[in-house]
């Protein structure tokens, strides 16, 4: 997916040490193309990688201390940008604010009215009623009215008529007699954008000037979303644009391209079928999960992924018997890097990223160490004690270390160790006799 993607370019860039132009023209093309097959319009991307290699080189990129971390940076502000910049709320002036929304069969249109009207009722400030506006399938009436009961609030329907111009104004009419304060207008849609369509629904607009009218996009169909949102943009000029069906491993193309073709915000994201699951559109968030960071869930998943549970078991048993060796170790820190760059696993952690700000975490960080375990012998490996002053010479030499790295790791690994077998024996006051010491 995308973010693997991007991951993935970044990676690339930040692996190096001292980047180069001709590697951060290759990292803006793996992004430019992780967008495109996102379904990001290939001139949105290309603009948007131009933009970022400007601001680049503008920032001296090639001579920053820490140019993976600029870089990093300058994506993704420039993601938060293009996405919107600052979160923004619906306009709930007016009494009734009356809020429409638009888009095509299938979208969420009838989901995100219910969701929108819990996400209302729970602010206890707004009294909503739901109106069913969708004439033309009475299953569309009966399925509001189901989400209606569920979430507890009353929906305004009338199978006799068939006139939603007449429907919605009977329901504002409702609403002001008996103290609803937001009306909330669910209309039908098409398959695809047709012209009856368009018509129904600027009628509807026309006649009722609503406070906010809302665009309901299925964040699945890609490029045809961008071409859906604009023709509903011309004849609507809507408020904001919500996004349905960013849960399961749904592409972040359309949040990204939307917003710079017809220049509206998102404003809600729809996560799932519940009622519970509407977000407010944060444009950083968005860039943070799009980027893979701050996002605990796919930190979770990646652990998984690369944590196969078959070797945990084994490592375990070989704990209890005290086998544990520097191969083991070996094989746990590439398992760590396998997880991917040491400090997007730390950012991804909430809180962590703010919190080791200061900290100075090496991409490289076990380098080092690897460099030691790879000149031991297999012996030494299973059985470090045998390793005497002149071998550990031999190591530091053969891994490019120093004698006191040697010993240092040495140490660590002694005391880990040590740490292993009480944990085993379950041995919790001596363990903190260690931890003391
Ligand atoms: P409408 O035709 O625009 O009114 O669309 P509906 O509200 O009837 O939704 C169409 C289908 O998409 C239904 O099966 C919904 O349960 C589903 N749906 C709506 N929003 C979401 C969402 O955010 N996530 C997921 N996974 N499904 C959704
Ligand atoms: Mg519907």
């Amino acid at each position: 997916n995308l973010s693997d993607k991007l991951d993935k370019a970044m990676h690339v860039l930040k692996g190096h040490g001292q980047i180069t132009e001709v590697n951060v023209a290759e990292t803006l093309k793996e992004i430019r193309r992780a967008l495109v097959d996102a379904d990001v319009n290939y001139k949105i991307a290309k603009d948007f990688t131009n933009t970022v290699k400007e601001k680049a080189l503008g920032q001296d990129v090639l001579t920053a201390l820490k140019p993976g971390q600029l870089m990093t940076k300058l994506v993704k502000d420039e993601l938060t940008e293009l996405m919107g910049g600052e979160a923004e709320g619906i306009n709930l002036s007016g009494n009734p604010s009356v809020i429409l929304m638009s888009g095509l069969q299938g979208s969420g249109k009838t989901t995100f009215s219910g969701k929108l009207a819990n996400f209302l009722k729970n602010k206890k400030t707004k009294k909503p009623l739901l109106v069913a506006c969708d004439v033309y399938r009475p299953a569309a009436i009966d399925q509001l009215h189901v989400v209606g009961d569920q979430i507890g609030v009353e929906v305004f329907s009338n199978k006799e008529e068939k006139d939603p111009v007449k429907i919605s104004e009977a329901a504002i009419a409702h609403a002001k007699a008996n103290g609803f304060n937001a009306v909330i207008i669910d209309t039908a849609g098409r398959l695809a954008v047709d012209q009856a369509m368009m018509n129904e629904i600027a009628a509807i607009h026309e006649a009722i000037k609503p406070q906010e009218t809302l665009f309901v996009v299925d964040s699945m169909t890609g490029q045809d979303a961008v071409n859906t949102a604009k023709a509903f943009n011309d004849v609507l000029n809507f408020d904001g644009v919500i996004l349905t069906k960013l849960d399961g491993d749904t592409r972040g193309g359309a949040a990204l391209s939307i917003k710079t073709v017809v220049d509206k915000p998102i404003k809600f994201i729809g996560t799932g079928e519940k009622m519970e699951a509407i977000d407010v559109f944060y444009p950083s968030r968005m860039a943070d999960r799009i980027l893979g960071m701050g996002d605990v869930v796919s930190l979770v998943e990646r652990a998984q992924e690369q944590f196969d549970e078959e070797e945990a078991r084994k490592l375990q048993k070989k704990i209890a018997k005290n086998q544990f060796g520097f191969d083991d170790f070996l094989k746990q820190i590439q398992q760590i890097k396998k997880m991917g760059n040491m400090k997007d696993l730390i950012g991804m952690i909430p809180g962590a990223g703010k919190a080791l700000k200061g900290l100075d975490i090496d991409d490289d960080a076990f380098k080092g160490i690897e460099a030691i375990i790879h000149s031991m012998t297999p012996d030494e490996r299973t059985q470090p004690s045998i390793i005497n002053s002149s071998r550990k010479k031999r190591i530091s030499k053969g891994s490019g270390t120093s004698v006191q790295e040697v010993n240092q790791l040495l140490k660590q690994f002694n005391q880990m160790s040590k740490m292993m077998k009480m944990m085993q024996g379950g041995g919790g006051a001596k363990m903190m006799q260690m931890m003391n010491q």
